[in-house]
């Protein structure tokens, strides 16, 4: 063997943000503010920023390694932190807001964070914790709204502006060995409690190496992003990495998450590219036919984090020619796995062009993929053969903070927890999670399959679908639905509807009827409470013959 003769040259967080500093300079983050003109500020800016806080966070004490936690919303100051407490060699720490207080304080608790930056309207949400955080040695609170509440904590208050303002930018950015930790986010527990992945440079780097790239979300100079998926979940998709890389634009909507305002948003500041949830896809559409709104801007979307049902897809594209491309992801997976292009010579607005993008997605270059039985044997890429996949490559993570938990691990692969296929060219479809595949008579259902097929009813709004005991088949499906405003339809209906379109023995014999499905901090369908409320025997339900 003979040596490269390559540079060892470290994979950084700093050497994303030098680059988007210098080469694309004049990008701009945009911060929308719901009344008045939107925040700007270009990367070059930004860069001056994380400078000065990183001066502000070492005169503070902050060390390499300690941990420094943001509680915030997708805006400037964020992508700042973003930047400024990787490259200083701390490591950011993104909580997620919507956490329940137990929830949020364990995990502040079990990462040591030492500063928590906060968001002026998040500081109510916060304070209901402040007396269970030992650790804490400040608050620095962006605005000037009441910070008052975080005081019974005892460490130091501080003010995020004026801090900055007492700086200069030129803090020299130490080299760093890219695995070292960069930055943490907690598994958002739909369904377990939450653990720690902890991503280094190297991960991160590769991770939006790979964002930007064409196969996945493919993002350049030209493209104005709206980042609807927060950045405390999953790391914003890798976006804001990655338009330090390519140059995009960054639209941030701050607290303003409905749809009036993101909708104002894309049509004011032209995006070229939104990403969210379905849920939130979800609440567009709905809004879009209530309110004029204009997405004509929009190149495409991205939708991950759950499956997007198939009427979601197509009335976007009806109603507004947008193609929403999906991907799939987890926070151990930085998140990006794949994305659904289809194939070259598929027609876009056919219905192959459709069942295409409907695929979970196709494995992104980096990482690899396998499907295995329960006895951990491999399955056949053959798009039919379902089994768990697992997941291996260089943003994948290989244990939890403080937590090995071997169980997630099969001798080096990641276990997802997700159920599904995959094909001779690497397209992948979840059909369920491990834990809401549904098992009937020796048969699996997809509980995704038939909430999906639901959707696509006009007067369903939601639909859940959970297995609930059974004596005969061991569990049968309960679909839970929500009905749209004004309409109606019984359980015979929806089940006569579902009959064309699966098996027979899969349609739903139990049905009930409520006002919302229940949802995650990130907004995906949270089947633990409906679980517990069939349990309880708190739900309404209707039987109906099969
Ligand atoms: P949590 O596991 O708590 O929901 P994550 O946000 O990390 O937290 O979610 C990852 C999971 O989301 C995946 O394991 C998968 O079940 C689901 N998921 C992500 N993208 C998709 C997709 N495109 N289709 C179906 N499920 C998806």
């Amino acid at each position: 063997m003979i040596p490269s003769t390559m540079q060892d040259f470290p994979l950084s967080v700093a050497a994303i943000l030098r680059h988007g500093a210098r080469v694309y300079g004049g990008s701009e983050c945009v911060t929308w503010t719901g009344g008045g003109p939107p925040r700007r500020a270009t990367f070059a800016e930004i860069a001056r920023n994380a400078e000065r806080l990183a001066s502000a966070l070492a005169r503070l004490g902050v060390r390499r390694g300690d941990r420094v936690a943001t509680f915030c919303w997708n805006n400037q100051e964020h992508l700042e932190a973003y930047f400024a407490v990787p490259a200083m060699g701390a490591v950011l720490h993104t909580l997620n807001i919507r956490l329940f207080p137990e929830q949020l304080s364990h995990i502040i608790n079990h990462a040591d964070d030492q500063v928590v930056i906060v968001d002026d309207n998040l500081v109510p949400l916060l304070a209901r914790v402040v007396n269970e955080l030992p650790a804490v040695e400040a608050f620095i609170v962006v605005g000037d709204g009441d910070a008052s509440p975080l005081e019974a904590n005892g460490a130091p208050v501080l003010r995020y502006h004026d801090l900055l303002a007492a700086e200069e930018p030129g803090y020299a950015w130490p080299d760093m060995d890219e695995r070292s930790a960069a930055s943490m986010c907690y598994t958002s527990g739909t369904t377990g409690d939450p653990k720690g992945v902890v991503y280094s440079h190297r991960s991160t780097f590769l991770h939006a190496m790979a964002v930007q790239s064409a196969s996945m979300v493919g993002i350049t100079e030209a493209d104005r992003v709206l980042t609807i998926v927060p950045m405390f979940h999953v790391n914003a998709w890798g976006l804001p990495y990655g338009a330090f890389l390519s140059g995009a634009t960054l639209h941030m909507p701050g607290p303003f998450m409905q749809p009036e305002h993101l909708t104002k948003f894309i049509a004011q500041e032209k995006s070229t590219l939104a990403s969210a949830v379905p849920t939130i896809w979800n609440g567009i559409l709905a809004y879009g036919e209530q309110h004029e709104i204009d997405l004509s801007s929009l190149r495409s979307g991205t939708s991950g984090g759950a499956a997007a049902p198939r009427v979601l897809l197509e009335r976007f594209e009806e109603r507004y020619g947008l193609r929403i491309i999906q991907g799939w992801g987890m926070t151990e997976t930085s998140p990006l796995g794949g994305m659904a292009f289809p194939p070259p010579g598929v027609e876009p607005g056919t219905s192959e062009d459709m069942d295409w993008r409907l695929k979970s997605g196709r494995v992104a270059a980096g990482v690899e993929m396998r499907i295995v039985d329960d006895s951990g044997a491999e399955l056949p890429w053959d798009g039919e053969a379902v089994g768990e996949i697992e997941v291996r490559g260089p943003w994948i993570t290989g244990s939890y903070h403080r937590d090995p938990a071997p169980q997630k691990f099969d001798d080096g692969w990641l276990r997802t927890g997700d159920i599904g296929t995959i094909d001779d060219r690497g397209f992948f479809q979840i059909t369920d999670r491990a834990k809401d595949v549904i098992k009937s008579g020796g048969e699996w259902i997809s509980s995704v399959e038939l909430e999906n097929h639901l959707m696509a009813h006009p007067a369903v709004a939601e639909a859940a679908v959970i297995g609930i005991p059974d004596p005969r088949w061991d569990e049968r499906p309960l679909a839970c639905v929500v009905l749209r405003p004004d309409t109606t339809a019984t359980s015979d209906e929806l089940a006569a509807f579902l009959a064309g379109k699966v098996a027979r023995w899969q349609v739903p014999e139990y049905w009930t009827f409520m006002d919302e499905i229940p949802k995650t901090t990130v907004g995906k369908f949270d089947k633990k409470p409906l679980r517990a409320h069939h349990k309880d025997a708190t739900l309404k339900i209707e039987h109906i013959e099969r």
